[in-house]
Parts: C-alpha cells; sequence; structure tokens
C-alpha cells in the first residue's frame, strides 16, 4: 500500500479488526486514533477532573504522554510510560470518552499527533491504514481512499457485546446498544469534527459482512 486508508465510522461496525487486518495483509502500518482518545481520558479520570470541566479535561489531557504504536499485529497505547491497552477497553473509559474528545483542545493536541504519526509511517513504510471518525473528515482530508463503515445499531451491539465477553468483561446486548447509540449521538453531535462519512467516501455497509467479507470488500477497494 502507498498512502493512506482512512477508515471511519461508528463503534461496533467491524472496524478496528478490519483495519488491523487490512493494514498487516498491505504490509502496512496502522493507527487506532480510538486509543489514544481512551489514553487521553483514562489521564483526565486519574486527574479527578469533573467531566462537565472543559479547562481541567484540557489541562489533564495536555500533561498526559499517550504514545501509540503503528505495528497492525500488536497494537500498544501507552501512558505515561504504562501499558494501558487492557484498561481504556474498561467501562469507565468508554463512558466518559465521548466528552472528553468533544473537548477541541484535546482535539487538536492528538489530531497533531496523530499528524506525526502518520508522516513518519509513511516514510518508513510507505503505507498506513488509519482508523476513527474523523480521519476522511479532517486528520488526512486528502487521503486517496476513504471508506466509512455503517452496521445496524443491533448489529454493532451484538459485536460489541461479543468482543466485551471475549475479553472477560460482562455485558448484554441490551445494554451494549444503550451505550453504542448514546455515544453515536454524542459523537455525531458535537461541534468539533462531529462524526459523519466524507462526502468523497465509499460507504461500506458491514451489518451482513463477517469479518473476512469486510477485510475482502476493503481490499477490493484498495485494488480500485
Ligand atoms: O474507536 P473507539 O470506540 O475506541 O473510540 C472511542 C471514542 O473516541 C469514540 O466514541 C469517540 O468519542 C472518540 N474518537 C474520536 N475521534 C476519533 C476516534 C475516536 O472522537 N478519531
Amino acid at each position: 500500500l502507498r498512502g493512506v486508508v482512512a477508515l471511519d465510522g461508528p463503534s461496533g461496525t467491524g472496524k478496528s479488526s478490519a483495519a488491523r487486518r487490512l493494514a498487516a495483509t498491505l504490509g502496512a502500518r496502522y493507527l487506532d486514533t480510538g486509543a489514544m482518545y481512551r489514553a487521553a481520558t483514562l489521564a483526565v479520570l486519574r486527574a479527578g477532573v469533573d467531566l462537565s470541566d472543559q479547562a481541567g479535561i484540557a489541562e489533564a489531557a495536555a500533561a498526559a504522554r499517550v504514545v501509540q504504536g503503528t505495528n497492525p499485529d500488536h497494537s500498544t497505547t501507552h501512558l505515561d510510560g504504562e501499558d494501558v491497552g487492557a484498561e481504556i477497553r474498561g467501562p469507565e473509559v468508554t463512558l466518559a470518552v465521548s466528552p472528553v474528545s468533544a473537548v477541541p483542545a484535546v482535539r487538536e493536541r492528538l489530531v497533531a499527533e496523530q499528524r506525526r504519526i502518520i508522516a513518519a509511517a509513511l516514510e518508513e513504510a510507505g503505507g498506513i491504514v488509519v482508523e476513527g471518525r474523523d480521519i476522511g473528515t479532517a486528520v488526512v482530508p486528502d487521503a486517496p481512499l476513504k471508506v466509512y463503515l455503517t452496521a445496524d445499531a443491533e448489529a454493532r451491539a451484538q459485536r460489541r457485546a461479543k468482543q466485551d465477553s471475549a475479553s472477560g468483561r460482562e455485558s448484554t446486548v441490551d445494554a451494549t446498544l444503550a451505550d453504542v447509540q448514546r455515544r453515536d449521538a454524542y459523537d455525531s453531535t458535537r461541534a468539533v469534527s462531529p462524526l459523519r462519512a466524507a462526502d468523497d467516501a465509499v460507504v461500506l455497509d458491514t451489518t451482513a459482512l463477517d469479518l473476512p467479507g469486510t477485510l475482502a470488500a476493503l481490499l477490493d477497494l484498495v485494488d480500485d
């Protein structure tokens, strides 16, 4: 792969698994931008900042050193030198990540860092698959391939609940559906870089696709 593949969409569309597999298949790097927002959120929670305190959130996030790896076979996230890969998937972070991500100063810092990581990866490996919510619209608006993944809310909740139980976390489809819908609503209506498909993105509905099916569809798009 030469260049950037921007992969956006709400949670539970199979985006992360497909992005990782796509990058590994293409010999490219992989950047999980959601993990960076999650790590910044963990820093905010650890600092004990109230989630309605935008200045406090911005300050705590600015003090956090978030280091995101780009190996598709082993994606790592460090916060101030500590491996937080498991902790950032927990319910506390998942509940707080949308309000933290909506703070403009948080996005400004993380987008700058994402662009730096992408430039370095392009230099090293020639290609990178970047997944998030605003990659095609804000982080890399000139990406040659932008894909926006969608799926029915029910299908997305089922996927998320399955992922949770695979990693030992308890959840029900109903609770997960409520969480997915709450997060989508928040992400889609924030003032800065809301979740939406770029005008020139290919929209791929994964409701009826499994992981191999999604990967095959993405590989077709890369070939075009
Ligand atoms: O992809 P993941 O579900 O881990 O993302 C967690 C949250 O991070 C999203 O719900 C969204 O609030 C935020 N996010 C964002 N912009 C991105 C990636 C994630 O605002 N590029």
